[in-house]
């Protein structure tokens, strides 16, 4: 029954959705998702996308996910062009910010949940579209090319929305916030 496992596909991918759209909100623009095949630039992609995408306007403060340290920092034009790689320590867990105008960490510094680590732009293999790629990766990495998705896993599965500095978020597993600030996120304060 080709027709009802479609159905049943449908109907998984809708859920999914539904989930996703609860934690982001609705101004937040998601140009490329983890394991699509379309682009930052609504091009295909020949093999599927280790991260995601999210439009951010040139110059947007970018934000660090969880509290972490700066692993690496990257300067890498076929890739991941500038780009900051945060260690999450006691969870075996790396997240990598790409496409970056420029990074304000250095190397080792400790970062907390929320704290500006660069700023947004579209350098590297952007597809000339300013936003930010967010990857997750299990073992440390420098961000992975499309098609390269061993040791990734899908961000969004660990989104919990917008960083609020009231919130308490858990400590038992990782949770990331969205690496920008919500609301109105596309002004242009702090360029
Ligand atoms: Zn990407």
């Amino acid at each position: 029954m080709p027709g009802l496992r479609r159905g049943l596909a449908v109907a998984v991918l809708l859920a999914a959705a539904a989930v996703a759209a609860a934690d982001v909100p609705a101004d937040v623009l998601i140009l490329s998702s983890y394991r699509s095949r379309v682009g930052a630039n609504a091009r295909p992609r020949l093999q599927p996308h280790a991260g995601v995408d999210f439009a951010l306007p040139a110059g947007t403060p970018v934000l660090a996910g969880a509290d972490g340290e700066v692993g690496m920092l990257i300067d890498y034009e076929p890739g991941c062009g500038v780009g900051v790689v945060l260690l999450h320590p006691g969870f075996t867990r790396w997240t990598v910010y790409c496409h970056l105008t420029r990074a304000v960490v250095k190397t080792r510094q400790a970062v907390a949940r929320g704290e500006r680590i660069g700023f947004s732009g579209a350098s590297g293999n952007s597809a000339g579209v300013p936003h930010v790629h967010l990857e997750v990766c299990t073992a440390p990495c420098a961000s992975h090319r499309d098609g390269d998705l061993r040791g990734t896993l899908d961000p969004m599965a660990l989104v919990v929305g917008c960083h609020d500095p009231q919130r308490v978020y858990p400590t038992d597993r990782l949770v990331l916030t969205l690496p920008f600030e919500c609301g109105p996120w596309s002004t242009d304060a702090g360029r």
